[in-house]
């Protein structure tokens, strides 16, 4: 049995100074033991440890000007090393091209590189490749953690913190940063405009309604104690409202919605109306002039299938125009997301009007709408007690914050502040007061009132039409299914006391 030829092995470690990058690498003295347990393996090859120890620590691996790395080199250099064992790659170079060339010098001395954990050896071409391959995963790595910082930024949202950015309406930011807190009174107002925008059915209409409110943008103060925002709505930034996830809990990254740490404050079904009838209506556009074809239905006309609502479309043949009624839904997400085919807009209109003046006629249908109206009141009046309590303690609250930042004489831009919160929830608190008179007419009067209507449609314009049906009218489902048309009643048509605001 011949004896091989004894091979010297040199053991190379290294630990970096970046504790967060190199987590997972072990100390200097595990990755030696690991690597003088593997070379004791290849005893029948002849390897032996040299006793020099090639420890590399605190030095990243981006640069080879490392003392023991240098000092390796040289030995190598000298012939006394035939074989360096490593235990991962990236202990011997983290770039490519440094590893490329500390390979090429190692093959001109002849010197081969073993590797504990990865499975290769730069003695056979086999093994170079495999290198070549894991060094280019490691290089990919890497070029990761320069992007870590946005990375990072992205992750936060993705986890759903509010990153950065003036606050909304609705939230505070908390002191300590990057978490929303609803405001609560400002949360009732928020829902109150998303309200608003659906009763009336255009962001310029609702933008003017704010503007006769009085009602504004957030207002905060800033570190440095200056009152910011705080400007009135404009059809942009009413619209920003609108459509800003964050008010259903929800954070938006490159146009992605993710969950969000924070509580939403608007009901997604309110939300998601509101969406679909901002794709319908134009930013600039009020609803009458938009309607340029005097679509009865659209901004009502409601797909059961998809919740989504209907857009009007039509087609010219022959100088004859021909209107219909398409899924919003279906034509934005194809054709197998709905069961809906294009409704004529003539037939499903008069359909509606039809069954809403048959209301007049029929003491029954007078008895589901009374009906409907009335728990359409009682949920208001529930949220009317719940807006009304949460008023009253925020009122409590804004009084007890004045009485002691005058006592310690704060900052007069912070009791500005807090005087026009102050007069704000003294005036939403009104404003609950007065919506506290609504009261359901009887089907009698709900009987008068449609067939009044009924004997004046004819002499309406197309205009006064769509007006009127939408006075009446919230939302016309149409079940693709089975054809049914459900009417939603508008409980500000039907009730004398309410829709002050006025929709005009
Ligand atoms: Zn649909």
């Amino acid at each position: 049995m011949n004896t091989p030829d004894p091979v010297p092995v040199a053991i190379y470690t290294r630990k970096s100074t970046d504790a967060k990058v190199e987590q997972e690498v072990h100390s200097l003295s595990v990755q030696r033991a690991s690597a003088e347990s593997f070379v004791a393996s290849q005893q029948h090859r002849g390897w032996f440890c040299l006793p020099e120890k090639y420890d590399d620590n605190n030095i990243s691996g981006g640069t080879l000007e490392r003392p023991a790395l240098q000092r390796l080199k040289q030995h190598i250099c000298e012939g006394r090393i035939k074989v360096v064992v490593i235990n991962r790659l990236d202990r011997i170079s983290r770039s490519l091209s440094q590893f490329l060339e500390l390979t090429e010098f190692f093959e001109k001395h002849g010197v081969a590189l073993v590797s504990v954990t990865q499975n290769f050896n730069t003695g056979d071409s086999m093994g170079r490749l495999m290198v070549q391959i894991i060094m280019s995963f490691a290089e990919f790595e890497r070029s990761l953690i320069r992007d870590r910082v946005t990375e990072r930024l992205h992750a936060a949202r993705r986890k759903g913190r509010f990153i950065g950015g003036p606050p909304v309406l609705g939230y505070n930011i908390k002191p300590k940063g990057g978490e929303l807190e609803i405001d609560e009174l400002e949360a009732i107002r928020v829902r109150d405009i998303f309200e608003l925008y659906l009763q009336l059915r255009s962001v310029k209409a609702a933008v003017h309604e704010l503007h006769r409110r009085g009602w504004c943008n957030k207002k905060w103060i800033t570190r440095d104690g200056k009152v910011s925002g705080g400007n009135s709505f404009s059809t942009s930034s009413l619209h920003h409202l609108l459509s800003n996830p964050i008010y259903i809990g929800k954070v938006t990254l490159k146009g992605e919605n993710f969950e969000g740490k924070h509580e939403g404050i608007v009901d997604p079904k309110l939300f998601e109306r509101v969406q679909a009838m901002l794709a319908g209506n134009s930013v600039q556009g009020g609803n009458r002039r938009r309607n340029k074809h005097s679509a009865l239905l659209k901004g009502l006309l409601t797909c059961k299938a998809c919740n989504a609502l209907f857009v009007h479309t039509y087609t010219r043949k022959k100088n004859r125009m021909y209107r219909y009624y398409t899924c919003g839904h279906k034509r934005d997400h194809g054709a197998d997301t709905c069961p809906s085919v294009p409704i004529p807009a003539g037939e499903i209109e008069s359909l509606v009007v039809e069954q809403l003046f048959s209301i007049g006629t029929n003491p029954e249908l007078q008895e589901m709408v009374c009906r409907q109206l009335n728990e359409a009141i009682e949920q208001k009046r529930v949220d009317l007690a719940q807006r009304r309590k949460t008023a009253r303690q925020q009122l409590d609250r804004i009084h007890r914050e004045l009485a002691s930042s005058r006592e310690f004489d704060a900052l007069p831009s912070l009791i500005h502040h807090l005087e026009s919160k102050q007069r704000e929830a003294e005036n939403l608190l009104e404003r609950i007061d007065g919506e506290e008179t609504l009261r359901a007419p009887s089907g009698g009067e709900i009987a008068g009132i449609l067939n009044d209507m009924r004997s004046l449609w004819p002499s309406f314009n197309e205009g006064e039409r769509c007006a009127f049906v939408r006075t009446m009218v919230s939302q016309v489902d149409y079940d693709a299914v089975d054809g049914n048309i459900t009417l939603h009643f508008n409980d500000a048509g039907f009730l004398p006391d309410a829709g002050k605001g006025g929709a005009a």
